[in-house]
């Protein structure tokens, strides 16, 4: 590779545990399976590549570039920009590239039948705002909708979509079943007049744990990637069996030996309380690993745990190896993932994002957008 880097740090991606996470998910015809944002920085080519031979018939991506990236790629399957299409141009790249684009609004209606030619048809998707609050067309809009697509025939919506805001969360039981309830009577106000109109509400959570809301296509996320939605909740079993797919690596740089009272990195926030061996490792908060983790996480090296100790820096971190065997320049420090000895457990996204008060996705974006990639 030509290519230069600036971090020796490094995402692995398990392929295979991608596709053995999309096999634990069912029928593959009924799964749109998301990989915007690149795949959650897993990468979207490869994802899709992998899923396609494991028989994927539906994908969704956040922007139609991403669409079209797909379509130009070769792929045949459906393909569904959660975004939409904001301008009169993406809507015609919708078009020409059998992007089945959610329609948001009245307007952008407008739009969507202003890139079809007289007599062709367009497939269509429909969003539908039942509780999130976000896009799409809320539960008084449908008179004016269905209207709207009555005048333009062209238009074919095939599929209508809405998102859970709080699938995850034991204590919101009613507020989801609510968003069920109002999906349930709009997509019947718009099957009336589109009988094949295909429907897809559930999200990894709601997929794992609301059988009454599968309908056609059901939307997995996160579990894709071995995350569970229901993490730090009483349902955290219900999703625990997916595997995760990255691991992220980083090399270290050098090993020295810090003397008691002697600090180490910027701002001084770690000194020695003995004699200690010390790891500096080549990743920082420019490669995902975030500054607001320093003196809280943990490393695995050599199989083994081992605490990450001062200020992160943009490209470098420090690791308290004093408890390890023999650690050398080059052995790699495993942020997440990597082979822990018997009795030892790795650092998960999870784990990182509890410290940090986050989710997994975030985590797992940000590795993946700013380190290399490596596919196995
Ligand atoms: C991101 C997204 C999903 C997937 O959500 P997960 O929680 O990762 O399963 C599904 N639908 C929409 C509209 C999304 O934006």
């Amino acid at each position: 590779m030509s290519e230069c880097f600036f971090s020796p740090s490094c995402c692995h991606i398990d392929l295979g545990a991608l596709t053995r996470n999309f096999f634990r998910m069912g029928d593959p015809s009924g799964l749109l399976p998301v990989i915007k944002s690149d795949a959650y920085g897993h990468g979207l080519m490869p994802v899709a590549r992998t899923l396609d031979k494991a028989g994927a018939q539906h994908f969704a991506v956040g922007t139609v570039s991403e669409g079209c990236a797909l379509r130009k790629a070769g792929f045949h399957q459906q393909i569904v920009p959660l975004l939409g299409a904001q301008t009169q141009e993406d809507w015609n790249l919708s078009f020409t590239y059998n992007l089945t684009t959610p329609i948001l609004d009245m307007e952008s209606l407008k739009l969507a039948a202003q890139a079809c030619p007289d007599h062709k048809d367009f497939p269509v998707a429909i969003a539908c705002n039942t509780g999130m609050g976000r896009l799409g067309f809320s539960a008084h809009e449908m008179p004016d909708l269905i209207e709207g697509l009555r005048r333009y025939p062209m238009l074919k919506p095939v599929l209508a979509l809405s998102h859970l805001a709080c699938a995850d969360m034991p204590d919101e039981t009613i507020y989801t079943l609510a968003q069920q309830e109002r999906f349930k009577s709009m997509t019947n106000a718009l099957r009336a007049f589109f009988p094949t109109l295909a429907r897809s509400l559930n999200n990894s959570a709601g997929l794992q744990n609301l059988p009454d809301s599968q309908y056609e296509l059901c939307r997995p996320g996160i579990t894709l990637y071995g995350g569970n939605p229901f993490a730090g909740t009483v349902w955290e079993s219900k999703a625990s069996d997916f595997e995760w797919v990255m691991s992220v690596s980083a090399p270290v740089l050098q090993v020295r030996k810090l003397k008691a009272g002697q600090s180490i990195s910027y701002g001084r926030i770690f000194t020695a309380p003995q004699d200690m061996t010390i790891a500096i490792i080549g990743i920082g908060y420019a490669s995902g690993f975030n500054r607001a983790l320093s003196n809280c996480s943990d490393l695995l090296i050599n199989g083994r745990r081992c605490p990450q100790i001062g200020r992160v820096c943009m490209g470098m971190i420090m690791a308290d190896v004093s408890r390890l065997g023999a650690t050398e320049v080059g052995d790699l420090a495993w942020i997440i993932g990597g082979q822990p000895e018997p009795g030892q457990r790795v650092v998960t996204a999870q784990e990182l994002a509890a410290e940090l008060g986050t989710i997994s996705y975030e985590v797992l974006c940000l590795f993946g957008m700013t380190n290399r990639r490596v596919y196995h």
